[in-house]
């Protein structure tokens, strides 16, 4: 064999959820928004004359507006492609050291992938019994932690005291929280910004925005920590957000009560699905996001993930250890919610008289 192929960088990739090419699907798996974009954003006309030419490579349109609405510094701003790609930059930059970073067993399944891509060691200590974050197991020697927080794919927040004690027992790693779900429940950790200059908040566009398909995410932190996050970026791409997206996510960012009510939206849907859902003899975890994770009492996940995906009904299913008898379902409109409790309840009727 040529030597050559020793030297390709072997990674085994994330794996996104599916994204269904027919129309009439009901898709309830990657934990997209079902209302679309602030109509200010659907309405803004891009002139063409300003994408013949580069983007700004500060973001500096997007990321002023967003200093404003979290009333810090625009050098506390940093913008990327989706907070995969903050993540991804984020871990680049803070994660530089020989000791394992610490995130959860079951998490985000991507934060493994970047830690194998960038070669970063790493630990994951297991949630407990009811997938709560054990936090003593954060109080040792590390590199760096990171969660989300509402946590995927459970939903469970954790107040912000468990994080706050984290922070202050690892004065000397960056705590990085990844809130893609913080807007449909739980206090941000944005509150406490001022109060730790190791803590590191990522957001993004693509749930409470419902802006999933232009990539926007951010990181908000001190100016010491955004400084060297953007020097990585401009050692890698100069041009990671396009004008689209710096535009349009300025737009959205300045219709308030759009956003307020599609989130009250997905909320007050949520409530009433988990209510039917336990009705039918699930178990939901509590939920704090666009999504919930359930449990059937006798009906194992993977045969309602593949019965309901033949009737067009995409929901998530993940085979691993722990949750693999769980299903984690985003929340759609009212009405795909009430398909998708009208498909289970059909089919646990016929399931339990086999
Ligand atoms: N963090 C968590 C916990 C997520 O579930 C997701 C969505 N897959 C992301 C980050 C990335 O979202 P995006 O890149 O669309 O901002």
């Amino acid at each position: 064999m040529a030597s050559w192929r020793e030297n390709i960088r072997q990674v085994e990739p994330y794996v996104p959820g599916e994204q269904p090419k027919a129309a009439d699907v009901i898709k309830l798996n990657t934990n997209e928004n079902p209302y679309g974009p602030s109509p200010r954003v659907r309405a803004l006309n891009l002139d063409r004359n300003l994408l013949r030419l580069y983007p700004d490579p500060t973001a500096a349109t997007l990321v002023e507006k967003l200093a404003e609405y979290h009333h810090v510094k625009p050098e506390q701003v940093f913008v990327g492609v989706g907070s995969d790609d903050v993540l991804a930059m984020a871990f680049l930059t803070y994660f530089n050291s020989e000791k394992p970073i610490l995130f959860p067993d079951i998490t985000y399944s991507f934060y493994d992938v970047w830690a194998q891509l960038y070669k970063i060691p790493y630990e994951r200590p297991a949630l407990n019994h009811d997938f709560r974050l054990v936090k003593e197991d954060y109080y040792r020697e590390n590199g760096g932690i990171v969660f989300p927080n509402p946590n995927a794919p459970t939903g469970i927040y954790e107040p912000l005291e468990t994080i706050e004690e984290i922070l202050r027992r690892n004065p000397d790693s960056i705590v990085i929280i990844d809130e893609a779900y913080i807007d449909f429940g739980g206090t941000s950790a944005l509150t406490i910004l001022d109060q730790y200059e190791n803590l590191v908040v990522v957001r993004t566009f693509s749930k409470s925005r419902s802006m999933a398909g232009l990539r926007i995410g951010y990181a908000i932190s001190s100016p010491e920590l955004i400084a060297a996050l953007n020097n990585v970026k401009y050692s890698y791409n100069s041009y990671t957000m396009n004008l689209p997206s710096i535009m349009l996510g300025a737009e959205s960012i300045q219709d308030e009560e759009y956003f307020q009510s599609t989130v009250g939206k997905v909320v007050a849907t949520r409530e009433w699905f988990v209510k039917a859902l336990d009705e039918l003899g699930f178990t939901c975890l509590p939920s704090s996001a666009n999504f919930v994770f359930a449990t059937h009492s006798c009906i194992p996940a993977k045969e309602i993930f593949e019965a309901a995906k033949k009737r067009g009904i995409y929901v998530r299913y993940f085979d691993l250890p722990r949750i693999d008898h769980y299903l984690r379902i985003s929340i759609g409109t009212d009405e795909d919610m009430r398909r998708f409790v009208e498909f289970l309840r059909e089919y646990i009727g016929h399931a339990s008289q086999e």
